[in-house]
């Protein structure tokens, strides 16, 4: 097995995978909040993800992916304060926090749908884990780490030693900082809330009971609770967006190790953000996100114009988005299936050809360095662009969408070429063999004025949409 390097934020560098069962590995994604529609910043991470668990697969490896489901407990602040962004999301609409979760449940499968982002094995609702994250509170409790104020059960951040192991934060610096949003009961400022209680005076629509009062589970708790029961003793690799470093990761990882003894996942891998050009960060929070719908699909876009556009920058740096930026990996997308077509046409009766083990290799390499999809993109084009068979072509980049996701097995069937095209392509190839090249140049006319354009090269003829 080629080896993959993938750069591990607990300790800043590229190490060597390995995952903790041979030949398998336990994938956590952070998922969505459904309280509104994912935002193109969002995608990217997703799309992010994909590749990581595509080039996964690419070498060999069998993935269990699990993805949660937010519909419960993240607030509008950090560090535990401000409204639940549910319940806002309901009033907002005039729906019930349960209606809202579903449509923007359903939204966001559409949306990955769209950018051919495989599916996680494994979806779980924070609701459909209550109970797993209700027994996690009791062994921290029984453990010592917990302690109870006015409105929760909070983590004593204290208590767990390297709590900023993740984040490499300078503690003392934080908590100054942290104190600043002040919830005067919490011990440090860096404390959490494991549970929280539903204020007094108001009825949540999401509320349980529990050993400590009726409410709500802390934000973090969810990823902890179902990361170790759906892959126990699999805690290979977990991702999310940069944001996550410094607050939901680590208190998962504390919670997590303070309640088990043990390392909670062996590789915290990160995207970096996507920003608007001018440098504005984009976020669910701010009114001002990019859909797929509205800065994509109504603009006349595919949304795989997107998912190639964030193969050109490396996922560790950030991408701006901008209306010429996509134009442009538009176009790259349109010229590499257009070059996909022609080599197509060529393979059609050498199915049995496979990919180029040099150019393979070549891939294998760039992706296996840290996912460097640039350097894969580049990768293709030299691949394209040197002598080997167009059927051989064909083969290699077939393998190379395993991991791209590009659909490009598919551009054929896609768009067949029309009946009446074929037929002139047959009686040109007639009137060739028979050196009649005026009926043969008419003939090129023809299927040229049917929006069409024919290149005769070595191996035949190439007919290429225009
Ligand atoms: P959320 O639905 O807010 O919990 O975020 C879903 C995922 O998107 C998380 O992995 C976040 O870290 C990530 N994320 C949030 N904003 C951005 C952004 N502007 N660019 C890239 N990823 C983001
Ligand atoms: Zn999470």
């Amino acid at each position: 097995m080629n080896t993959l390097f993938l750069y591990n934020t607990l300790s800043r560098s590229k190490e060597e995978f390995k995952p903790i069962k041979p030949g398998e590995v336990g994938l956590y994604t952070c998922g969505p909040t459904v309280y509104n529609y994912a935002h193109i910043g969002n995608l990217r991470t997703y799309i992010f993800e994909d590749i990581l668990r595509r080039v996964l697969v690419y070498n060999g490896y069998r993935v269990k992916h699990v993805m949660n489901i937010t519909d419960v407990g993240h607030l509008t602040g950090d560090r535990d304060m401000g409204e639940d962004k549910m319940e806002k999301g309901a009033q907002r609409e005039g729906k019930t926090a349960w209606d809202i979760a579903e449509y923007y449940t359903r939204a966001f499968r559409q949306d990955i749908a769209h950018l051919n982002i495989i599916e996680p094995d494994i979806w779980v609702k924070a609701t459909d884990t209550i109970d797993e994250q209700i027994a996690l509170v009791k062994t921290l409790e029984e453990k010592g780490y917990t302690y109870q104020t006015g409105d929760g059960i909070y983590f004593d951040t204290s208590k767990f030693k390297n709590y900023t192991k993740l984040s490499h934060q300078n503690l003392e610096a934080l908590q100054e900082g942290a104190r600043v949003e002040k919830n005067p009961e919490k011990r440090n400022a860096t404390d959490f809330a494991l549970w929280k209680f539903s204020p007094p005076d108001t009825k949540r629509q999401m509320e349980w009971d529990s050993p400590w009062g009726v409410g709500f589970p802390g934000w973090h708790l969810e990823c902890s609770a179902m990361s170790m029961k759906f892959l126990n003793d699999q805690l290979d690799i977990h991702c999310g967006g940069t944001d996550h470093i410094d607050v939901h990761h680590t208190n998962e990882i504390a919670q997590s190790e303070a309640a088990t003894g043990k390392a909670f996942f062996n590789f915290w891998m990160h995207g970096a953000f996507l920003i608007i050009s001018g440098g504005k960060k984009m976020a669910k929070s701010e009114e001002n996100f990019l859909t797929l719908e509205n800065a994509l699909l109504k603009q006349g876009f595919s949304p795989l114009a997107y998912r190639f556009a964030a193969f050109l920058t490396h996922y560790r740096k950030p991408m701006e988005f901008s209306d010429e930026g996509i134009e442009a990996a538009r176009n790259g997308l349109l010229h590499l299936q257009n070059q996909v077509r022609q080599i197509a046409t060529a393979a059609v009766d050498e199915s049995d050809v496979t990919a180029n083990t040099e150019f393979k290799n070549k891939f294998l390499q760039a992706v296996n360095d840290d996912l460097n999809m640039p350097r894969a993109m580049a990768v293709v084009q030299e691949m394209l662009k040197s002598t080997i068979a167009d059927s051989e072509k064909y083969a290699t980049v077939l393998d190379y969408d395993r991991v791209l996701g590009l659909n490009l097995d598919q551009l054929d069937k896609a768009q067949p070429l029309p009946q009446e095209v074929q037929e002139l392509l047959e009686a040109r190839k007639k009137a060739r063999e028979a050196k009649d090249f005026a009926t043969s140049d008419r003939l090129r006319d023809e299927i040229e004025a049917l929006g069409y354009m024919v290149q005769d090269a070595k191996e035949g003829m190439k007919v290429i949409k225009k």
